[in-house]
């Protein structure tokens, strides 16, 4: 009104109406400045359009011209905040800088007369120079000119960004909700807490969590919307009513280790589980109409609490009835527990009465060691140990304890089983000295003595075993195969390991090393020690050294052969000696009955002959007789030898005219002419080479020829005698001049006593010199011997 009074008194015509503060800028605004110009040249769409805004209770902002030139309402001026009044009069984009690019497009669109709407348009606006979210709900509409061409956009601008925001926290909140409902339930579903919500009137399962399914049967059973009976037709009636109390009276219900009996697993078995549950009433409507059950299984945790106990009484009953003192001891020395055997010992042996303290107990003279073992148990530590206790009138007992640590939760406890053991300590101390004299014995023992447990491991050997080389001890525990000969370790360990699996009496004759003196034969004996119920709990034995024994033994068995040999000759002997000896007796025997029928018919020539027969078989037998003669002196070293100087070539000569009546048959050729002085045995040498050319001859039936050849060197003179006869086997040669030794294929063919070879070499090697044969069976012999020129006997 003011403006159209001020206008006409005025004349200007100022067509803005409204005293609103918008009204009044509006008015006053130098449009002049801008590409409005004056309102007073503004058109008439331009001018309505404001007006018609101004009064308008709603935001609302017109951008004429191209450039948007600002105009807006009171309402508006309030949205806009601190960009208000500068906001006036400015081009669009230039006012809003911020959003710029979403002005230009509601330009574009306006001017090209079309409308535009935005629900909840976000922006980020500076109205206050601080960046600000804001929605806003925008209706663009263009202002049309006279010729129906957009002048101008009219804009209603109202901000919804409270609403916006209330719906957002709201959508929040509900979500928040409903992740809170969900993790309610997946907490219940899958609680270890076996959770059910039963309802209505039958109590019919509304929920049922995994812990509860597999508390009650798994998936045997089906819960959800089944009354409780049905699910449980077995209930106990308690329950039952316990349930129904909480459901419809509101009765919450508590329990804990409660024994429930049902068919658990659905099987047919009904059996005992220990549950703590809680039910609580749940309300609908403000009635209770149901239950929800909380319920832990602890069946395990009850039965092993009811173990525990009985496995609790056990140990006391245990403590109790043991014969032993039993007792618990704190680190200062208190004893905490005894338990009866060892207040009853206390009882009968110590002066001491209602013990506190066991350092009290303990012989002064233990007190220190006592207690340093206590200390080292209280460490956590175990120990035995022996100690004395004080006892009546200053008699001291012995006792042995067996200390184990026990932890109460905060230190070690001494636990200890204790033991009075001053008889078995006496007993002990009797064997210890009976022992060491045992030891001593053992040791004064000229034999190796030694123990050995049932298992066979030798525990123990007297002093003797340092003779031993090869006896090893380790870990207690001694090893002896290595002092035995290779050759005897089998037989001993079999024998060993057989004596052990009878419980025989061990006993071989094995060798064994000595420290210095090598291999030597050892008897090794041992007796198995038995207890009262036969068993076997010791091993016994000796070494005993039977080396010499052993050795006199062979040369025994070697001289028994010896005798055996002798025997069989002997026997040989007396066999061919009766032979060799009667044959000529029963001649001469003949040829004297003969003489004397001869004497009677006077026939002196026929006598004569079997005289000289008769002769003959006296010297036979007289030679027979001088060879056992020449032995038995050889034998008892009585074969004197008596020693004349003499041409060699005598001997050769005296020789075969010895023989000469042997030789009828045999032609002897004499090779050499050695004639040498020799000093020796004249007679002696003779007997030798006689037996060497008779032997020839005896021996060389087939062969006729006999070489008898003598050479000498400036020391020696040596004879061979070489024949074509039998000759003698290779393999009874090295024996030829052995006593009574004949090659038994030809000695009943031949008559003698296998003495005369063995005399021969007695003689020739008395006079220092050698005697040999060489044979061949079938084709002869050659036996020589050597004599020094210069015999010395
Ligand atoms: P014997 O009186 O038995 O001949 P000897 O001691 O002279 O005793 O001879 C021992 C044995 O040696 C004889 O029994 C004979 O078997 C054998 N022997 C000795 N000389 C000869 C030889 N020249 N040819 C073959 N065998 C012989």
């Amino acid at each position: 009104m003011k403006n159209i009074k001020d206008s006409k008194s005025t004349e200007i015509k100022i067509p803005i109406f409204g005293e609103g503060e918008m009204s009044n800028l509006i008015r006053s605004f130098n449009w002049s400045s801008t590409s409005l110009g004056p309102i007073t040249e503004w058109a008439n769409e331009l001018l309505i359009t404001v007006n018609t805004m101004l009064q308008s209770p709603i935001p609302m902002v017109l951008l004429w011209g191209e450039e948007g030139i600002l105009l807006y309402n009171d309402a508006y001026a309030i949205f806009a905040g601190a960009r208000h009044p500068f906001l006036l009069g400015q081009k669009v984009l230039e006012g809003w800088p911020e959003v710029s690019e979403f002005n230009q497009n509601v330009l574009r669109n306006g001017f090209l007369g079309q409308t535009l709407s935005f629900k909840d348009q976000q922006l980020t606006l500076y109205r206050n120079n601080i960046a600000e979210e804001v929605w806003l709900d925008l209706n663009y509409s263009p202002v049309l000119n006279k010729y129906g061409k957009p002048s101008g956009i009219l804009a209603i601008v109202v901000e919804t960004t409270q609403q916006v925001l209330a719906q957002r926290r709201q959508k929040v909140a509900e979500e928040n909700l409903k992740n809170e409902q969900q993790m309610l339930y997946s907490l219940f579903l899958n609680a270890p807490a076996a959770i059910a919500i039963l309802n209505g009137s039958d109590l019919v399962y509304k929920f049922a969590n995994e812990s509860y399914k597999s508390l009650v049967g798994g998936s045997k059973r089906e819960f959800l919307n089944r009354p409780l009976t049905e699910v449980f037709p077995e209930i106990e009636e308690n329950i039952h009513t316990i349930l129904k109390n909480v459901a419809f009276k509101g009765e919450r219900f508590i329990a804990s280790e409660l024994p429930i009996t049902l068919d658990w697993n659905n099987t047919g078995n009904p059996f005992t589980k220990y549950l703590n549950f809680v039910y609580e009433p749940v309300y609908e409507n403000g009635k209770p109409n149901g239950v929800i059950s909380f319920a832990f299984d602890i069946s395990n945790t009850v039965i092993s609490k009811k173990q525990a106990e009985d496995s609790e009484a056990k140990l006391r009953a245990i403590l109790e009835a043991t014969p032993h003192c039993i007792k618990i001891v704190e680190p200062d020395g208190t004893l905490q527990y005894m338990n009866a055997s060892g207040l009853k010992l206390l009882e009968g042996m110590s002066e001491v009465l209602g013990i506190e303290n066991v350092f009290n107990l303990i012989a002064p003279e233990d007190i220190a060691e006592w207690k340093k073992n206590h200390d080292f148990v209280c460490k956590g530590n175990k120990l035995s140990w022996r100690f004395d206790m004080k006892g009546y009138e200053g008699q001291q007992h012995k006792m042995e304890t067996h200390a184990v640590p026990l932890w109460d939760g905060e230190k070690f406890l001494h636990v200890a089983v204790t033991r009075d053991i001053t008889d078995q300590h006496q007993f002990e101390e009797t064997l210890k000295q009976s022992e060491a004299k045992m030891r001593d014995l053992a040791n004064a023992m000229p034999q190796l003595v030694w123990a050995a447990n049932p298992d066979g491991t030798v525990d123990y050997y007297n002093n003797n075993v340092l003779d031993f080389e090869g006896i090893v001890l380790i870990d207690g525990q001694y090893h002896w195969t290595p002092v035995l000969h290779e050759e005897d370790l089998e037989k001993t360990v079999n024998a060993w390991n057989e004596a052990m699996k009878n419980g025989n009496t061990y006993e071989i004759e094995h060798r064994v090393k000595i420290k210095n003196k090598g291999f030597r034969w050892f008897l090794s004996r041992a007796v198995p020690a038995k207890d009262e119920n036969g068993n076997l709990i010791k091993w016994y034995g000796t070494a005993t050294d039977i080396d010499d024994i052993k050795k006199f033994e062979e040369q025994l068995k070697i001289a028994q052969e010896d005798t055996n040999l002798l025997m069989a000759k002997k026997d040989e002997f007396i066999g061919i000696a009766s032979h060799e000896l009667k044959t000529p007796l029963t001649t001469i025997k003949a040829s004297l009955q003969i003489v004397q029928g001869l004497l009677k018919e006077q026939n002196y020539e026929l006598t004569q002959q079997l005289i000289s027969k008769t002769e003959s078989n006296v010297d036979k037998l007289t030679g027979l007789i001088n060879d056992l003669l020449n032995v038995s002196k050889i034998q008892s070293g009585h074969l004197q030898l008596n020693y004349t100087t003499f041409f060699a070539k005598d001997l050769v000569e005296s020789c075969l005219d010895q023989i000469s009546f042997q030789t009828k048959n045999h032609q002897i050729e004499i090779k050499g002419n050695s004639n040498k002085v020799i000093m020796g045995d004249k007679y002696r040498l003779e007997q030798v080479l006689c037996n060497l050319i008779t032997n020839a001859i005896k021996y060389s039936t087939q062969g006729k020829q006999v070489i008898l050849e003598t050479k000498n060197d400036d020391t020696h003179f040596e004879v061979s005698v070489t024949d074509f006869g039998i000759g003698i086997p290779s393999h009874k040669l090295p024996f030829i001049f052995d006593k009574f030794f004949r090659v038994e294929k030809n000695s009943m063919n031949y008559q003698g006593l296998g003495l005369g070879l063995h005399i021969a070499k007695e003689i020739v090697e008395r006079h220092g010199g050698t005697i040999s044969a060489k044979s061949e069976e079938g084709k002869g012999s050659c036996f020589s011997f050597k004599v020094p020129l210069t015999a010395t006997n």
